[in-house]
């Protein structure tokens, strides 16, 4: 008897003398499990090769928008601006903040001058 069973380890030996020993049936013929052993490896290169063009695929059509962070596929609409690429949400906040800066500017401006009317004030 051999003491294959005193370890379950399935290391490289053990799976050779389980084998001997019948342990994998159903029994192929030597040819037949070379040729799905290559089909094996084949099919599981053809998978990896689809997923790796799955993912650049993927990975193309996949975009950070660069103020808010948020991870966009091509059908969420936005711009490039420069190198960077900005989603619809935050060009519209920014469109917003533009079309009012002109009077953002003036509400700074009189601040300062009443700032400046009240410091001068203070100064007579
Ligand atoms: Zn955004």
């Amino acid at each position: 008897m051999v003491s294959y069973h005193l370890s379950n380890s399935a290391t490289p030996l053990n799976i050779v003398i389980r084998y001997c020993h019948g342990e994998f049936l159903p029994k192929e013929n030597p040819a037949e499990k070379e040729n799905n052993k290559k089909k094996n490896v084949l099919d599981a290169i053809s998978e990896g090769r689809k997923m790796e063009a799955y993912t650049e695929h993927r990975t193309k059509d996949m975009r950070v928008c660069w103020l808010c962070e948020t991870v966009c596929y091509k059908k969420k609409t936005g711009k490039t601006i420069g190198k960077k690429w900005i989603c619809i949400d935050c060009l519209r906040q920014l469109k917003e903040t533009m079309e009012t800066f002109k009077q953002w500017e003036e509400e700074i401006a009189l601040e300062s001058e009443m700032k400046k009317q009240l410091d001068d004030g203070l100064g007579c």
